[in-house]
């Protein structure tokens, strides 16, 4: 029988209320035949609640402790939904990672699935139970408690999917994925399907819709993942492969913004690969992401090279420059947003960027930064010019 994943966000495990409303739909689709396995959340804002909680203790909690609080969140909505179905007339049963060995490796905090000994869920559903999985959590090479980073349950669950060739439905409390965020721009369309990659675009550069681990996960195995409401007919979105895509009537298929970025500029360093790499070297192994960097042409010898970096990260940064570059001046500038359009069509569609920069300029939105891919832009802003560009953008490429 086909093994359907489905995996509910915090907000549909919200309250009791809501967790037995999900276990009658469950029910209803098991009794359609279908083996089912269910990864859920934390309830609503309790991984908030949980960090609250250990920063209550201290404000640096320890990583490999802050994990084994943080994966009770889980542990508590699999037990309660299990119940909820049990108490319905029908067999179900929860498991931690621990459990069924969700083998992670990698740091607390963002560690990642390895693999999953698949042994128990499959017997279980043999013997006709529902099973549900506490998402977000494993179980490392010491046998430690781990947490995949912030929204990672939609890992475990693409993780699952693919271990148990399965399809993967994702269920949250939105309709499915928007060309633009409704909430800044009224008009936003929702998309019938979209493509891994631009998916993938639209996750990293902060549409917070989803884990972007898990896209990656899905586009490595090529497996579908539909994205819509629980409990509800609206139709959602499914992120797959799209083959025979209209690709030059629609050059931008969506429009991604970040405020969690610091623009770092480094004025006037020696014009010397040597010197970029050590400070870069010395950021990567602290596992900061850099991202936009640009460089001026020398002048005198010298360069400014400027890069953005998530602004916790700012602190360790500082440090390594300053250890890495004598005098440099070092201006940083806080006022950013990034501000990405993303469309597989700009890989065939010219003159895009320069639609961009038109639309900007009649509206006096200045460009701090950019940067470019096959099939991304994305412009550093003054954070606030944000609504206004997505607007504007949206108006203009009829998102
Ligand atoms: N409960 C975790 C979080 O809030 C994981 C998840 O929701 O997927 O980040
Ligand atoms: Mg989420």
């Amino acid at each position: 029988m086909a093994v359907v994943v489905q995996k509910y966000g915090g907000s549909s495990v919200g309250t009791t209320e809501k967790i037995k409303g999900i276990a009658e739909s469950i029910v209803k689709r098991k009794n359609e035949n279908t083996d089912l396995v269910i990864v859920v959340s934390a309830m609503g804002k309790t991984t908030d609640d949980l960090i609250a909680l250990s920063k209550g203790i201290t404000q640096q909690p320890d990583k490999r402790e802050l994990d084994a609080i943080l994966s009770t969140g889980e542990i508590i909505s699999s037990a309660l939904l299990a119940m909820a179905i049990k108490a319905l007339g029908c067999d179900a049963i929860s498991y931690t990672a621990h459990q069924i060995g969700i083998q992670t490796s990698g740091q607390y905090g963002k560690a990642l699935i390895k693999d999953i000994q698949d042994k128990k869920i499959k017997k279980s559903l043999k013997e006709g139970k529902i099973v549900i999985v506490a998402g977000f959590q494993g179980i490392n090479e010491d046998g430690d408690i781990t947490t995949l980073g912030r929204g990672g349950s939609d890992t475990t669950a693409v993780a699952l999917a693919v271990k148990l060739c399965g399809s993967c439905e994702i269920y949250t409390d939105v309709a499915g994925i928007y060309s633009v965020d409704p909430r800044a721009y009224g008009e936003a369309k929702k998309l019938d399907e979209i493509e891994y990659e631009e998916m993938l675009e639209l996750a990293s550069l902060g549409a917070q819709i989803m884990h972007s681990r898990s896209i990656e996960l899905a586009q490595k195995y090529g497996i579908p993942i539909y994205v819509g409401l629980s409990n509800s007919d609206i139709k959602g979105t499914v992120i797959r492969e799209v083959k025979n895509m209209d690709m030059e009537s629609k050059p931008v298929t969506g429009i991604a913004t970040s405020d969690e970025d610091v623009a770092v500029t480094l004025q006037r360093i020696p014009k010397d690969v040597n010197i970029l790499a050590t400070i870069f070297e010395a950021i990567g192994s602290k596992r900061i992401n850099i991202d936009m960097i640009s460089q001026t042409s020398p002048i005198d010898g010298t360069v400014n090279v400027s890069f953005t970096i998530p602004k916790e990260s700012l602190k360790d940064s500082l440090e390594i420059i300053d250890n890495v570059v004598v005098d440099n001046k070092v201006i940083v500038d806080a006022d950013i947003t990034k501000f990405s359009l993303v469309g597989l069509g700009m890989k065939t569609t010219s003159g895009v960027a320069a639609r961009v920069f038109r639309v900007f300029s009649k509206n006096s939105i200045e460009i701090k930064m950019i940067t470019t891919s096959e099939i991304r832009i994305t412009c550093a802003i003054k954070t606030e010019d944000k609504l206004k560009a997505i607007q504007v953008i949206a108006k203009e490429f009829n998102m």
